[in-house]
């Protein structure tokens, strides 16, 4: 069993700090919330008040940050004080030019790093059943492989540094894109007079299906999954939708990528944010959609 370092302890590393535990991994837990903290300690984490604490003497570190900008902050304590041979793994879902940055500053101070952003949410997270995308090299990722099991449905890699964190923004775009054509589709079927049973009960079988529709279907009473049964409580909150979608439009900028659907996805889901949609689940854009369609 390991000695694992896990920096941010809020939504996501919360629960996946919970089930190293329960794997019967110590884990030396740090963030800055105090709620934060003693929620993980509830959960058998061996909490600690500072990053350089939490790295000491791990044979692993995972971070699990808001941004790009606190995981190379928080690198800033952790290469200097992580123990010698450690591995760096990052599961926050953040720019791939601050991934790969991280990456770099890891190798330059003798560490192997993988960057491992997952899909699966919150539920994913309590359940043990994530999706991680590993950027990294081969050594790195099948080094990482015992460690994320208890955390995880499927890990997979995804080639070298920064690649997770592209698997991850790629997958959004079409996530984004289509909860709004599934989305724009049931608002033209309840104004030309369809019922929303009659549009799923075919495009659920047919070209048409997709995650979006069956999984977590934007209007409520049509699929048990579904977040708009529960007045969209996220599940997976617009704002963190907007923030990917961001994330993949400037990747979409800097590459010289035709993103068209994207920059109009992004759009959509900023006004939906504009107009206080943030804190509700990505489905509940089909009441932002509602609102501006003309009478
Ligand atoms: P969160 O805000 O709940 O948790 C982040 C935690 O990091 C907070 O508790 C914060 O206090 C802590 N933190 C910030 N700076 C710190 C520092 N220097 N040292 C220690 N702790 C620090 O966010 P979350 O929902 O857990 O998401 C974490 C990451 O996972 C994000 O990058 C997000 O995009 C990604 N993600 C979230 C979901 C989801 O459904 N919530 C799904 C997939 C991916």
């Amino acid at each position: 069993m390991a000695v694992i370092g896990f920096i941010g302890l809020g939504h996501m590393g919360g629960p996946m700090s919970a089930n190293l535990v329960k794997a019967g991994h110590t884990v030396q837990g740090y963030d800055l919330v105090p709620a934060a903290l003693s929620a993980a300690a509830d959960s058998g984490v061996a909490t600690v008040g500072s990053i350089v604490e939490a790295v000491s003497g791990a044979d692993a570190v995972i971070t699990m940050l808001p941004s790009g900008k606190h995981l190379l902050d928080a690198y800033d304590e952790v290469l200097p004080h992580a123990a010698e041979g450690a591995l760096l793994i990052d599961s926050s879902t953040v720019d791939v030019a601050d991934a790969r940055a991280a990456h770099e500053r890891a190798r330059e101070s003798g560490f192997g790093s993988i960057d491992a952003p997952v899909s699966g949410g919150t539920a994913g997270a309590e359940a043990g059943t994530l999706t991680f995308m590993v950027g990294g090299s081969e050594t790195d990722f099948h080094r990482a492989e015992d460690v994320l099991e208890p955390m995880a449905r499927k890990v997979i890699h995804c080639g070298g540094p920064g690649n997770g964190q592209v698997t991850k923004m790629c997958n959004n775009l079409i996530l984004g894109a289509s909860m709004i054509a599934v989305s724009e589709a049931f608002v033209l079927g309840e104004r030309l007079g369809l019922s929303h049973e009659a549009l799923y009960d075919v495009a659920s079988i047919s070209t048409g299906q997709c995650w979006a529709l069956t999984t977590n279907c934007p209007v409520p009473d049509l699929v048990e999954t579904s977040r708009a049964n529960r007045d969209y409580e996220p599940g997976f909150a617009a704002a963190l939708m907007l923030k990917d979608l961001n994330l993949a439009l400037s990747a979409a900028e800097q590459s010289g990528t035709d993103a068209s659907i994207g920059r109009l996805a992004t759009d959509l889901y900023r006004r939906f944010n504009e107009e206080g949609g943030g804190g509700q689940d990505f489905g509940a854009i089909i009441k932002s959609i509602r609102e501006h369609s003309g009478s």
